[in-house]
């Protein structure tokens, strides 16, 4: 990890003493796109978006970054795959960049991004690491289940930006560790998932540590509208700017679904089948509780099928440890419940199998969404039996469309049988 760590500051200190300018990155006016080069960002920053490969802004950029940039409040509706994360870092760092301070004390940030799960916070981290990689930002990650005192290092000198879930950064907070009363820009991201997993209270207190509302730039993302995420999108943000981007995959067809009919005791068999007979470059398998990612995940092992889980019960480590494998490619199935998965980018990933139907159409919308990413084509697998076929007219209602429903041939399905 250390070595790793010192290759990539290694390699950051030698890109960035290359001479660098904006001429390099020439990308043509297009009709109906916004260029980055169009909303007159910093060079150092146009640099992190020249070297992620980013030509045209993604339509909740170029809808949102306009205002934002501004300084203006605004509530997005959106989801992963959107580009929103990028539209608020890009907000930030612009701001960071323009504006520098003075004085900055040590462990008083000057933004703060909140997400739900630690896989969501240390990805915007990750991205927040990779736009900041030609200025002298610092960012730090403060999520649950991570070693301690690797964070409070993170935070000890000039810190710019901080990405936290809200647990962990209260534990900061309370140890004084991290002071919020310099926080210029609040992002509040994934919402909804914030109040189904009964963050809202921890939010509340880190809101109340931050200037009020009319003292800094609130930007607040969620997959829906609900009455409640309204509510509190009222009472934190200041005369905000609303903007709703579709979900990639209800408008897309780079991912082919289908539902099989089957009876309970016939998934593990047609799972099996497809693990062995389709081109699965890596899959993503969905299933709608912990206990049922782990049975599934030992089942699989157990009949020589390289897999991993994740779920909320596995350490953070090795949840880490465990992504890292399957974006790299030496992975090739994972097992994992809707609020770990959710969030995950990755590309190449050729199948998205629901084992069970989630509850929630969102839900299937963001598991689908996993495939068919970066222009690849995706298929999407689900199995419904008894219990979850009542859930397709509500999942094609959301979808706005058929989705196609078959009955597996007899051969696909293994002799041996198991739920
Ligand atoms: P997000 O919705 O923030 O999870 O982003 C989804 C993916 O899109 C990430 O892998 C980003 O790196 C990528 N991305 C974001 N903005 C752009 C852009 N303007 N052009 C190309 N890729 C982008």
């Amino acid at each position: 990890m250390n070595g790793k760590l010192k290759n990539n500051e290694k390699q950051r200190a030698a890109e960035r003493k290359t001479a660098w300018s904006l001429a390099e990155f020439e990308v043509a006016p297009q009709e109906g796109h916004v260029r980055f080069h169009d909303l007159s960002l910093p060079d150092a920053l146009m640099r992190g978006i020249h070297r992620l490969g980013f030509e045209f802004c993604s339509p909740i950029q170029a809808k949102t970054l306009p205002i934002t940039l501004d300084g203006v409040d605004c509530i997005g509706k959106a989801q992963t795959g959107t580009g929103k994360t990028a539209a608020f870092l890009i907000t930030i760092i612009t701001d960071l960049l323009e504006n520098p301070l003075d004085e900055q004390f040590d462990r008083e940030p000057r933004a703060l991004i909140l997400a739900p799960t630690r896989e969501l916070a240390l990805q915007i981290a990750d991205d927040a690491r990779h736009l900041t990689y030609f200025t002298d930002l610092n960012v730090a990650s403060l999520v649950g289940g991570m070693d301690y005192d690797t964070q409070i290092k993170q935070v000890k000198g000039k810190i710019d930006i901080v990405v936290a879930t809200p647990g962990r950064l209260i534990d900061f907070m309370r140890k004084r560790e991290v002071f919020l009363d310099q926080i210029e820009t609040l992002v509040i991201d994934e919402a909804d998932r914030m109040l189904d997993m009964g963050f809202i209270p921890d939010v509340k207190s880190i809101e109340r540590a931050t200037p009020t509302p009319e003292n800094r730039q609130t930007l607040m993302f969620s997959a829906t509208f609900s009455y409640d995420v309204l509510n509190l999108a009222n009472r934190w943000t200041r005369d905000p700017v609303t903007i709703e981007i579709e979900p990639e995959v209800k408008s897309s067809d780079a991912v082919e679904q289908k539902i099989f009919l089957v009876s309970a005791d016939e998934k593990y068999g047609l799972l099996k089948h497809f693990l062995q007979h389709d081109d699965i470059e890596r899959v993503m398998i969905f299933a709608n509780r912990r206990d049922l990612v782990k049975t599934l995940s030992g089942r699989l092992k157990r009949d020589g099928f390289d897999c991993l889980m994740l779920s909320g019960e596995v350490p953070q480590a090795k949840r880490t440890s465990t992504l890292e494998k399957f974006k790299r490619g030496d992975l090739r199935i994972l097992v994992a419940t809707d609020v770990a998965g959710r969030g995950i980018h990755v590309d190449g990933v050729s199948h998205v199998v629901n084992f069970t139907l989630p509850e929630d159409a969102e839900d299937y919308v963001h598991r689908i969404g996993r495939t068919g990413r970066a222009g690849a084509k995706g298929k999407s697998i689900s199995f419904a039996c008894e219990d979850d076929s009542f859930q397709i007219p509500a999942l094609e209602k959301y979808m706005g469309a058929k989705i196609v429903l078959e009955y597996p041939p007899e051969e696909w399905l293994d002799k041996q049988k198991g739920g």
